[in-house]
């Protein structure tokens, strides 16, 4: 094991602990910490697991998951080639938004996430993840909606390099609009380039 998955393995450790305390957590369910690859590469950061998300523990697994499959597949991108995570790591009821709070309780194990991996680009999946992302790297005076800004490429400086925040719609939007699809698929030849 290497420093850095053993690192990611006591994250994860710790993370757990405090979802099973957590009062989202519902027995009988997984808390979705975070998957894929820990290279310094391309880092998808989701809003909080789904219900199928919630059974398996894995990020993506469920129809949203199959739309980002087929778009990481369109660009030639292994979903094994990224790390995949969200910044709630436990399953809101009845997949209400989440609240400030719960985003205050969850992003610490996501900054810690991404000080780990040291990602060159972050990709952000709707609204609430683009918000969070962007004002945590400065950015805040260009935050809009993602119809604003999908696809648009912003540059940052973290504590380790300047990476690159991508603000991409969530992939379900392309569940229930197909034409969402085609705007997706374009926005992701960007990463073409980055991988
Ligand atoms: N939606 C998300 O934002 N994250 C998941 O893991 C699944 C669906």
């Amino acid at each position: 094991m290497t420093e850095k998955e053993k690192e990611m393995e006591e994250l994860k450790k710790e993370c757990l602990e405090f979802c099973y305390k957590h009062p989202l957590y519902e027995k009988g369910t997984c808390p979705v910490f975070g998957e894929g690859s820990l290279e310094e590469k391309i880092m998808f950061c989701g809003e909080a697991p789904g219900l199928n998300e919630s059974l398996s523990g894995h990020p993506f697994c469920g129809a949203a998951g199959k739309v980002l499959d087929e778009l990481l597949e369109s660009i030639g991108i292994k979903r094994e080639e990224v790390y995949i995570t969200n910044i709630v790591k436990l399953r809101p009821p009845n997949n209400r938004d989440h609240k400030s709070e719960e985003i205050r309780d969850f992003s610490p194990y996501l900054e810690r996430q991404i000080e780990t991996i040291k990602p060159k680009v972050i990709c952000t999946l709707g609204n609430f993840s683009t918000a969070y992302i962007m004002e945590r790297y400065g950015l805040k005076d260009q935050i809009q909606g993602i119809s604003k800004i999908h696809g648009k490429v912003f540059e940052a400086k973290s504590l380790f390099k300047t990476i690159k925040i991508i603000p991409l719609y969530h992939p379900a939007v392309a569940t229930y609009n197909i034409n969402m699809k085609k705007i997706l698929k374009d926005d992701f030849k960007i990463l073409e380039e980055l991988k």
